[in-house]
């Protein structure tokens, strides 16, 4: 084997789209067929991660006879439900994601968290395939299990064929509309401009093999220099999660470098820099164990891209969507501490400085800072004056409510996928302060923008 494959890292992969497009079931389609069939070296459930061996990428697509040479290792799948992992996926300013699958329902068509994805993605400059699902659904669809997706389609009858013809059409139009070029990937002789689109069905399995293959080279082809392994630690907080047993642990992603049992970490925390040390770096169990609940496999050390449970002291205020740093032996501890901060800094930052503005409330750093992002856009320009993460206290409807003597549209919390405690909800109702919420970033612009519009009146 040649000396690239021991130099890249598996291309890191997002899965997003509209609730209910097939975005689980799409993972547990290439994660299944693999446990029936018995494979060993199979794909592994991870921690918010599923990890996709080259043997098995090699396996499903072997029909395609692409004569495909995968130099990465596998692709690693996140799959944190929900949008959430998208929005967390930041580090230091560089989108985690190597690269997206963008579910879309055929019969549905774009709906409204498609195009919040989109906007998403766009805003992080990555690059994605859709996945039009649910192919199977067309009236008529002859089932082709695990069929690459141009061999099923050449078994369908007319009607299913031209039933799917027009659907796409329209599809390919309802992107446009959106000011993106897309095309069936067997048509797009554009790749850089035009985003590819596969057909496929989670539910039995066509049009799986092009969706991986296509994946694969399009990282390996345009995104050598960024998947080549680095040493250097590149880490994220996924999510911050109590478990029994274990306390309060972090779920990471490390996209470069080695972690080890042992080593000294500083992570960003809500009331400052968090600094402590791995008890336990986790994985669970390949896939025919998973069943046996609560029990983790633990390692030694582990090399990226891999998702990670990690277990230590302290981490009860980390931040999701923050950067994990590693204190080396020769490391500057003082510099570390300071650049840890940086991400929850950088987002502090841009709250007005005129101090008029509403109040923001998201439940992730990440979350908030795509909210924030939003509200900057000159189509929707609301101004901030105050943020906060996790649920909306009474403490967040006072601060809000010091607008009620400045701008009184201002007196509003904007509650960005977060909950309201009952408190808070009292307070805001005897003072005055308006609370939107929702877990759709421009559900809540409009929401905000009716009441402004009825406050004119
Ligand atoms: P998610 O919210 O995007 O993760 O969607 P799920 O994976 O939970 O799927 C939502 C529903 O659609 C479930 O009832 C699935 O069984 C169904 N579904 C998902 N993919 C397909 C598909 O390709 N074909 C059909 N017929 N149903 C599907
Ligand atoms: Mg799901």
């Amino acid at each position: 084997e040649d000396e690239g494959e021991k130099t890249l890292r598996s291309p890191i992969c997002c899965i997003m789209g509209h609730v209910d497009t097939g975005k689980t079931k799409l993972l547990d389609c290439i994660r299944r067929t693999n446990v029936q069939e018995g494979e060993a070296g199979g794909i592994t459930q991870q921690i918010g991660a599923t990890y996709i061996p080259a043997e098995n990428i090699r396996e499903r697509t072997k029909e395609l006879k692409a004569d495909a040479v995968l130099n990465v290792p596998g692709l690693l799948v996140i799959d944190t439900p929900g949008h959430e992992s998208f929005k967390n996926l930041r580090s230091r300013g560089s989108g985690l994601c190597d690269i997206a699958i963008l579910v879309v329902d055929i019969m549905h068509g774009l709906e409204p968290q498609t195009i919040e994805s989109l906007n998403l993605l766009r805003m992080r400059n990555t690059e994605f395939i859709v996945a039009l699902n649910k192919v199977d659904r067309l009236y008529g669809w002859k089932t082709c299990k695990n069929a690459p997706i141009g061999k099923a389609m050449k078994l369908q009858s007319k009607d299913v064929q031209l039933e799917f013809e027009h659907r796409t059409t329209q599809i390919i139009i309802e992107f446009k509309e959106q000011g993106i070029n897309t095309e069936l990937y067997n048509k797009n002789k554009d790749r850089g401009e035009t985003y590819s689109i596969v057909p496929t069905s989670a539910i039995s399995g066509e049009g799986i093999p092009e969706m991986l293959l296509l994946l694969v080279q399009w990282a390996q082809k345009t995104m050598i220099e960024k998947l080549t392994y680095s040493s250097d630690i590149q880490c994220t907080v996924l999510e911050v999660k109590v478990i029994e047993g274990l306390g309060t642990t972090i779920d990471v992603v490390l996209v470069n470098g080695v972690l080890h049992e042992g080593d000294a970490i500083v992570v960003c925390g809500y009331q400052g820099r968090i600094h402590t040390t791995i008890r336990s770096l986790l994985t669970p169990h390949p896939m025919k164990e998973l069943r046996v609940k609560g029990a983790y496999i633990h390692h030694k050390e582990i090399k990226a891209a891999q998702g990670i449970k990690i277990t230590a002291r302290n981490l009860e205020h980390a931040v999701a969507g923050t950067a994990l740093y590693v204190v080396g032996p020769d490391d500057d501890v003082e510099e570390i501490k300071e650049s840890v901060m940086d991400d929850m800094r950088n987002v502090m930052s841009r709250i007005d400085k005129s101090g008029e503005g509403v109040y923001v409330q998201a439940s992730t750093l990440g979350s908030l800072e795509a909210l924030l992002e939003f509200l900057k856009t000159p189509a929707v320009n609301i101004p901030v004056s105050g943020i906060g993460i996790g649920p909306v206290h009474k403490k967040d409807v006072m601060k809000a409510s010091v607008m009620l003597e400045k701008r009184k549209e201002y007196a509003t919390i904007l509650a960005f996928d977060v909950k309201v405690t009952p408190e808070a909800r009292d307070l805001a109702d005897d003072l005055g302060v308006k609370i939107f919420i929702s877990d759709i970033i421009y559900h809540l612009f409009d929401q905000f923008k009716a009441y402004i519009d009825n406050l004119k009146e």
